[in-house]
């Protein structure tokens, strides 16, 4: 009879209540199972032994063959240590001991060959080995050890209360024992088949004790498949589920304002990415299942025409629409951007914001009402409770990662059916971690710029270079071009910042003297009614430098600007920069983004200049600021638990999660309900997890 690996680790030879404690709360294993999906951080090849003359500094662990010619005890300032003579035909080390020399001392013999194992020190002129794994050569060979040794995770107190790796392998090994290697099969033969994966007890066996490199690469490929795909199917089902179970309106034809936008008022030619997008949001649309469609696209891609045509649909078929923005700025920017684009067409517009007037306000919401507003654009204003709409169909969030799921869900609320949801962002998420957290939204990407852009020159220069950096500026606003130079505000630190902003402004405003130039100032601590006095200069072309701390990161679009300063560039993290310098290159001209910081950078912060320097691909940034940061920072995943895998990586096996979800997609297809018999051992493990791991947590 098999196992029953629900079996409490207490049980499993070696192990006893105290190092079950221990095992239990360190790492969480409580049961047999818990223990064989302990899978190892990596591993040691020991089918290679060196010469003591081949030894080289900073080494990792090194195998050699040698005898112990003599022993000696040296006394420190707090006990004593052991040193061992260690001798191989090509030179002589030290082996050190600091603890149990009594025991080491009787336990291993002189002059007899032994097989020593560990990690290297280079101290006084020699190399030495403190606490080394010793083997008799003669019982190293007869033992049929792995090449590949398994170092599993630890941490301190584990080691500290002698479960050492060594004893994590015993552990390992008597499980295998008593369970003959033998598991219960989770994926089913026409996975196995099909993808030529090696069956689950041979994938345990071999991660654990892996016999060649090969059989521990088919293992890991095996494992890393079936948790994606369970994730997937997992994701992919919930989606099936809410598209079933949540109504939405039907949006059934495209109509006169549509239709007339197009033929009369579009400004360009849209690109072969926002058509595609258009038609899948057109799509969605027409179905009577609620949209909730996440639309990702670099800064400047053109998201907004993309937004704007959606709620034409919207409006074509008797509903309105909202547009939130999550700052007043960029409110009123899309407010005055989408009515200059629907100029002569019968549609209506309003702005409501934190500083509407309360006559403005009290008009905006009859007329919703009544039903004689089209379009609602605006900050959090929005979702306020008073504001109620007649018949909100659509909508369109943008940069959503500001705002949070509890504001969003208030959206949904607004109407008898929840209006369809449309949220847009320029942070791109690498779509490995897309489909991984947000595999239940659908995902639509803009990922081709209007044509005509001329790439963003992007050059990192020290603060002592800011002469040349302040000439060239002058330059370019001889040209006629504008300048925006950006300081850093992080909460913080608000006074310091607020103080840099103005010693950086003063010294700008003396640079570049008035009457010749103007300057603009925009900072946080500005009532809105000033910031938007300030930015309507700089858009209006009347300043020609914009002094700002990071308001100006989102959706800001004045096509004339060409330079984009950063000051102290080294403390924004990537997508934060890229957002910034996303703010130039919108008109014809060349332009050119600086980010000026101190001698003074870690390490991360060059990895993210020279990121920037290199290349302008949103989604490339947001691989490399995933590298960097780990996906629990970004977007508010913290919370998703789906992200703790056990064995896959969510970014080096991002082909292994396309095949699973591939894999995911098709079986669904054909069995959407897992009732075919050759999928029961799929619908059985499906069960399982959510049974003892309570995997359903996983998924906001
Ligand atoms: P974002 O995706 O960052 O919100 P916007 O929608 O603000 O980008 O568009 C950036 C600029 O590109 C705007 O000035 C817009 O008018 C212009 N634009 C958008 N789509 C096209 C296109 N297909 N061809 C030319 N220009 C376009
Ligand atoms: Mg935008």
């Amino acid at each position: 009879m098999a196992t029953n690996l629900q079996t409490p680790i207490d049980y499993l030879k070696g192990v006893g209540p105290n190092r079950a404690d221990l095992l239990r709360k360190e790492l969480g294993i409580h049961t047999y199972q818990d223990l064989i999906n302990l899978f190892p951080n990596r591993y040691l090849d020991r089918t290679k032994y060196f010469k003591i003359n081949q030894l080289q500094r900073n080494a990792a662990e090194v195998q050699i063959v040698g005898k112990i010619i003599k022993f000696q005890e040296i006394s420190q300032k707090r006990g004593k240590r052991l040193v061992a003579t260690f001798q191989d035909e090509t030179g002589t080390m030290e082996l050190v001991w600091f603890r149990g020399q009594k025991w080491i001392r009787e336990s291993l013999k002189l002059n007899t060959p032994y097989v020593i194992f560990g990690k290297t020190n280079w101290f006084n002129g020699k190399f030495n080995m403190p606490h080394p794994e010793t083997e008799l050569l003669s019982e190293h060979k007869q033992n049929l050890r792995s090449s590949m040794q398994a170092i599993y995770p630890s941490t301190e107190k584990l080691s500290n209360k002698g479960i050492t790796n060594r004893v994590m392998t015993k552990i390992m090994q008597n499980l295998f024992l008593e369970t003959n290697g033998r598991f219960v099969e989770t994926l089913s033969e026409n996975l196995l088949s099909e993808l030529q994966l090696i069956s689950k007890s041979d994938a345990l066996f071999n991660v654990h004790f892996p016999k060649t490199s090969e059989l521990l690469f088919k293992a890991e490929f095996r494992l890393k498949f079936e948790e994606l795909f369970y994730i997937q199917l997992q994701l992919i089902l919930k989606n099936l589920i809410h598209k079933s179970k949540i109504k939405g309106f039907p949006f059934e034809s495209i109509g006169a304002h549509f239709n007339s936008f197009f033929k009369n008022n579009l400004p360009f030619e849209l690109t072969n990415a926002q058509k595609r997008v258009l038609k899948e949001i057109r799509q969605d649309l027409g179905q009577n299942a609620q949209m909730n469609r996440l639309l990702q696209g670099d800064v400047g891609s053109g998201k907004t025409i993309v937004a704007l045509m959606s709620m034409l649909m919207a409006i074509d078929n008797g509903f309105q629409a909202c547009l939130m923005a999550p700052t007043e700025i960029l409110s009123v920017q899309h407010y005055n951007g989408l009515k200059e684009l629907c100029n002569n067409l019968k549609i209506r517009i309003k702005l409501l914001t934190g500083s509407s007037k309360t006559s403005e306000r009290k008009k905006i919401h009859e007329m919703l009402e009544n039903g004689d507003l089209d379009i609602l654009i605006g900050t959090h204003a929005l979702i306020e409770d008073k504001v109620k709409f007649k018949n909100l169909g659509l909508a369109v969030i943008d940069e959503q990662h500001r705002f949070g799921v509890a504001q969003r869900s208030k959206l949904w609320k607004k109407n008898t059916l929840p209006p369809h949801v449309l949220v847009m962002t320029a942070t791109p998420i690498p779509r490995t971690l897309a489909m991984s957290v947000y595999g239940d939204l659908d995902i639509s990407i803009i990922d081709e710029l209007p044509p005509g852009r001329k790439t963003i020159k992007t050059v990192h220069r020290y603060d002592t270079n800011r002469l040349k950096v302040f000439r060239f500026i002058r330059d370019e606003i001889d040209k006629g071009r504008q300048v925006y130079i950006v300081y850093p505000l992080i909460q913080e630190s608000a006074q310091m910042d607020y103080k840099d902003l103005m010693d950086g402004y003063e010294s700008i405003a003396r640079d570049f003297p008035m009457p010749k130039y103007q300057i603009s100032i925009v900072h946080g601590k500005m009532k809105p009614a000033d910031k938007e006095y300030e930015m309507q200069r700089f858009v209006k072309g009347e300043t020609q430098i914009m002094v700002a701390t990071t308001v100006i990161e989102v959706g800001v679009n004045v096509p004339n600007a060409s330079v984009m300063i950063i000051e102290s560039a080294e403390r924004f993290g990537l997508s934060q920069l890229h957002q910034l310098r996303g703010r130039v290159g919108r008109g014809a001209e060349q332009s050119f983004c600086i980010l000026m910081t101190s001698y003074k950078l870690s390490e991360n912060s060059k990895t993210r200049l020279e990121t920037m320097v290199r290349t302008n691909d949103g989604f490339e940034i947001a691989e490399v600021d995933l590298r960097l940061r780990g996906p629990g920072d970004i977007m508010g995943t913290q919370q998703s638990g789906v992200l703790n895998l056990r064995i896959a990586d969510i970014i080096k096996d991002n082909d292994i999660l396309q095949h699973a979800r591939f894999h995911a997609k098709q079986l669904l297809k054909k069995d959407p309900s897992l009732r075919l018999p050759e999928n029961a051992v799929i619908l059985e493990t499906y069960r399982q997890m959510g049974k003892y791991k309570n995997i359903w947590n996983y998924i906001s």
